[in-house]
């Protein structure tokens, strides 16, 4: 770490290349004056590195707290650091074109308020969303109503909501480890998430694309603005795409290539992403583009000015997804586990020394675990982890094996004073998981997580581990409550509005039900059939036969109601309408605040 290259101030350069103007001060509110954004909050991050930061995180928590207004080349602009990502605006004939309008309706119109006082009032001529992630679309109705044209990537509509829907509620949970939301943000706390600072916690909205890139090479024009597509889906997102702005010899990455090393699996929960797939693309985009730009900008950090520079950042991200991808399927075909892998996996030299290969928001040693896991799974093989106890019987084994929970703090300090504070939250939390009433053991977990994550150069390393001691000492945070937009809810499918109750049923109290409820849904002219056999509650479209016992005539935005639990007022029933309240008795409900550092 002492070998970093802290002279090197090119990337500080380009972050305040351009700048036009602050927003000031950064505070962002909602109608009813609910803060939803506060870079000002951010200001202690100017200062010198305190001992509670790593130095290297500190450094890139200082450039992604600059925020405001920046022109990235005649007539390209971008707001950064008003929400996790950045809205970029290209100026057309008659007006701008907006690039993925952040998480908040309040930040994106506050960004497009701050871009306006500087440009002139144009109105919004077109949007274009680079990914299916929320930062890239929720604030859409924050620039327009609608009525422009919308680009988005193919398969768009079906990720953009669908990657969180299952899973949501325990993602939901995790995120706020990873994001450190309930930390307070201060050199002992909350320094940012590496990607940015944070998320925004306002108004999500979402308006379906109007025009889809289905494939690389596509031109489109919007407003007078030429664009080249390259479709890049399944590397950072299942629907995702860069394009090049030939006019302007300038070329948007979407967030395939950002000023830190990506993640391969995100640490709050996702299916793995494809790190060879990923290597392709920007491969491919290398070569398709870097020859018609002299500037490179992503929907996170600062952009990359130069041919050269342009060349060498890309082919160096390239590198690293390859050679993580690579180098991980060669060890774990000569049997190292994914947490062997993790420990003896360094970065060429060249990469170890680029700022933006270093693990801010990926890391090398979880996205390897993360490159084993898509091809082998949980399983490494050793049938001594084929049926080991779950977290809690064991602890009580080992506490037990070890001669008691004071027994086993004395070990860990042992440890500590070693400074192997691996070792140490590992015992301690076997002392935890026994009995959450050893304070003693709770206590010094949380000082272990705590100099974890001061010394940790992941932004979301440094936030598990701080919201970990957090909760040791002061208990669960409840979550903030979820709000689904009825945006994000009404474009589910059908088949997701099914999926998603499916995953509600309670087994065991469902085990001896069986019943079936037809589903027509005017307003689309379908019909859907649900049927609870086994505590299984299985969907199929258009059913061959009217056997159901109930059937509903409803709208699509009726059943969205019902499943959002508010009844069925206007839903026209026919047959054994007790049917339906069998369905409901038996559903359950996520737990949004389950427990995680504790047993
Ligand atoms: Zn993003």
């Amino acid at each position: 770490m002492a070998d970093l290259p802290f002279h090197d101030k090119g990337d500080f350069v380009d972050a305040d290349r351009g700048f036009v103007a602050k927003l000031s001060p950064a505070v962002i509110k909602t109608a009813d004056g609910r803060v939803i954004w506060d870079n000002d909050s951010y200001d202690f991050l100017q200062g010198e590195c305190p001992d509670s930061a790593h130095p290297s995180l500190w450094r890139q928590s200082q450039l992604c707290a600059r925020q405001g207004l920046y022109e990235v080349a005649e007539g390209i602009y971008q707001v950064r650091g008003l929400d996790l990502s950045n809205m970029t605006l290209v100026e057309g004939e008659r007006g701008v074109l907006v690039i993925d309008p952040l998480i908040s309706t309040e930040c994106a119109a506050a960004a497009l308020k701050l871009y306006r006082a500087h440009r002139g009032d144009r109105p919004v001529t077109g949007v274009v969303y680079t990914h299916s992630h929320v930062d890239h679309f929720g604030g859409v109705r924050g620039v327009t109503d609608g009525d422009v044209p919308i680009l988005a990537p193919a398969g768009f509509m079906d990720h953009a909501v669908a990657e969180n829907v299952y899973a949501g509620p325990a993602m939901t949970r995790r995120a706020v480890y990873m994001y450190g939301f309930a930390l307070p943000r201060a050199p002992e706390g909350q320094i940012g998430c590496g990607l940015g600072l944070t998320t925004s916690t306002g108004t999500v909205s979402l308006l379906p694309p109007t025009l889809d890139v289905t494939r690389t090479g596509q031109e489109e024009t919007v407003d007078g603005i030429r664009m080249v597509f390259q479709l890049t889906p399944g590397a950072e997102a299942p629907a995702e795409m860069t394009f090049l702005f030939p006019d302007h010899r300038a070329l948007c990455l979407a967030e395939n290539a950002t000023h830190n090393q990506h993640n391969v699996l995100t640490l709050r929960g996702a299916t793995v992403r494809d790190a060879r797939a990923w290597a392709r693309y920007l491969d491919e985009a290398l070569a398709l583009f870097a020859d018609r730009a002299d500037v490179a900008f992503a929907s996170h950090h600062w952009p990359t000015w130069g041919r050269d520079g342009i060349v060498r950042f890309l082919g160096q991200q390239r590198d690293l997804y390859a050679y993580l991808h690579d180098q991980t399927v060669r060890l774990l075909n000569k049997g190292l586990t994914g947490a062997e892998i993790a420990e003896v996996l360094h970065l060429p030299p060249e990469l170890e020394q680029s700022w933006h290969a270093r693990g801010y928001y990926g890391s090398l040693s979880h996205n390897a675990k993360a490159v084993y896991q898509r091809y082998l799974g949980w399983f490494d093989g050793n049938p001594a982890h084929l049926w080991e106890h779950p977290p809690r019987e064991s602890a009580l084994r080992y506490v037990d094996c070890l001669g008691g929970g004071s027994a086993v703090v004395a070990f860990a300090r042992r440890y500590i004073d070693e400074n192997d504070l691996r070792f140490a939250a590992q015992l301690l939390n076997h002392a935890v998981f026994a009995d959450e009433g050893n304070k003693e053991a709770r206590d010094l977990l949380a000082e272990v997580y705590t100099r974890l994550g001061h010394g940790a150069e992941n932004a979301a390393w440094r936030n598990f581990y701080l919201m970990g001691a957090l909760e040791l000492s002061e208990g669960i945070v409840p979550a903030s409550v979820e709000t689904s937009s009825f945006d994000l809810l009404s474009v589910l499918s059908v088949e997701q509005i099914f999926d998603s109750l499916a995953i509600r049923v309670d087994g065991p109290r469902a085990w001896h039900e069986r019943l079936s409820i037809d589903w027509h849904l005017s307003d689309l002219g379908e019909r859907h059939r649900t049927t609870l056999s086994n505590g299984a509650l299985i969907h199929q479209r258009e059913p061959a036969d009217e056997s159901a016992d109930l059937t509903l005539r409803l709208t699509k935005e009726q059943l969205v109601g019902l499943v959002a639990g508010k009844g069925v007022g206007g839903v026209e029933r026919e047959g054994d309408t007790a049917a339906l309240q069998r369905l409901v008795a038996v559903l359950d409900r996520p737990a949004p605040d389950f427990a995680i550092v504790t047993a």
